[in-house]
């Protein structure tokens, strides 16, 4: 069975096309400035890498060289558009009405439209994407996979901020959380990895990258998360603040006398890694760290600490602690930054090991001491290969 999996951006259309009898990768791409005159198209087929410049007017224009690439007579993976069973969409926001992976119908599609509010940059992208794929793939399924999904098993007490009911009840105001893709894929590694059933485990999932959240995961269900009603909350990101006091927003609005959108922006786009020392990079960050920038190493500090508290909190939370897992960009790469987390952490039973913690390794791994009560495990994360196998699942169930 192949299945496609796309991840419909703004300007970009980012595709994987997967052999799921033996989960691998037959080829892979991404489609960035879409609607600009000079458009770059970047393929990879095993070793065969093809890169084009190319106006790309549009999203139905991104997926017909899509198309071209994957059936192209010399280089290509498969030899008509029909050899695909169906597609995986990433869809940022599904709401409280999507609870689990979905087959994409007009009434669903209608769904993903009404959630735009919810999701003003990525649903309508996300959307743009379903549509350009249905005009050419007609009657192929294609399934809607959501981020917001897995964190759908949160509780009230855990997903209801402390405002008026009625900001819930009529206009959802709530938490939601994001990244849900990663944190399920992770966690059932993790289980795997551990050699136990997930039902029996109380696991904290820190997927690290340049958006960055944390999930309290208890018997396989997602019970909070740090990302909120948006992707905003939580911990410090490369260039979101995460959590702040909402009342700063109100006082910058009078001392800048700018208007709201213009400090949504700051806190989005200024913030995080970014704001702190002027790179959203964690690479840059720890180089300029390690030359002795003061600024790069309080960011590194505070972006340590904010981990630090939410592992604190969701262990709490779960009311006992089996392992952490580190994923994500940094997550996976940045040994600097899984030591400084787990730094004095035995009061929570994490004790790190800090040659394991220095073995470099694209593969899932433990890296604490034999007599850590906690495991702290590495786990790389698969999005789109959990896109994939959430997609066949809707098939199976059909
Ligand atoms: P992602 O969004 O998951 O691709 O992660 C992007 C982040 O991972 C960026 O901040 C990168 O600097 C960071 N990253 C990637 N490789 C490393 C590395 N070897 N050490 C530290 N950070 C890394």
């Amino acid at each position: 069975m192949k299945i496609l999996v796309i991840n419909s951006g703004s300007s970009s259309l980012k595709y994987q096309l997967f052999f799921m009898d033996k989960s691998i990768v037959l080829a892979s791409g991404l489609i960035e400035r879409i609607g600009e005159s000079k458009g770059n198209i970047n393929h990879k087929a095993g070793e065969k890498k093809i890169s084009k410049e190319n106006e790309v007017r549009d999203h139905t224009a991104a997926i017909k060289f899509m198309i071209e690439l994957l059936c192209d007579p010399e280089d290509g993976v498969i030899k008509d558009k029909s050899e695909i069973t169906a597609i995986g969409h990433r869809v940022v926001h599904g709401g409280e009405k999507f609870k689990e992976p979905t087959l994409i119908t007009e009434e669903v599609s209608h769904a993903i439209y009404e959630h735009e509010p919810l999701a003003p940059l990525h649903n309508p992208a996300n959307l743009t994407g379903i549509v350009a794929c249905k005009s050419f793939f007609g009657e192929i399924p294609q399934v809607a996979v959501f981020d917001t999904a897995f964190h759908q098993t949160i509780p009230p007490e855990a997903f209801h901020y402390a405002i008026d009911n009625q900001l819930y009840e009529k206009h959802g105001v709530r938490r939601y959380g994001f990244h849900g893709t990663s944190h399920r894929y992770v966690a059932q590694h993790a289980a795997e990895f551990l050699e136990k059933p997930i039902q029996s485990l109380c696991l904290i999932t820190i997927h690290l990258g340049n958006g960055s959240s944390i999930a309290a995961i208890k018997n396989g269900k997602s019970i909070d998360t740090s990302m909120g009603m948006t992707p905003l909350e939580g911990i410090v990101m490369g260039t979101r603040s995460g959590d702040i006091d909402p009342g700063i927003i109100f006082y910058l609005e009078r001392q800048l006398k700018k208007p709201l959108n213009e400090i949504e922006a700051i806190l989005n786009k200024q913030s995080g890694l970014k704001g702190l020392s002027g790179t959203n990079d964690m690479r840059d960050l720890l180089e300029r760290k390690k030359k002795g920038d003061r600024k790069a190493e309080l960011a590194f500090l505070i972006y340590a600490y904010r981990i630090k508290k939410y592992i604190g909190a969701y262990t709490a939370a779960l009311g006992k602690l089996d392992a952490i897992v580190f994923t994500g960009g940094i997550g996976e790469n940045s040994i600097d930054i899984r030591e400084e987390v787990c730094k004095e952490m035995k009061v929570l039973g994490i004790e790190i090991d800090e040659n394991l913690n220095k073995t470099e390794s694209r593969k899932e791994r433990s890296i604490h001491k034999i007599e850590s009560p906690v495991a702290v495990l590495v786990i790389p994360t698969n999005e789109e290969l959990q896109i994939a196998r959430e997609t066949r699942s809707v098939l199976e169930k059909k």
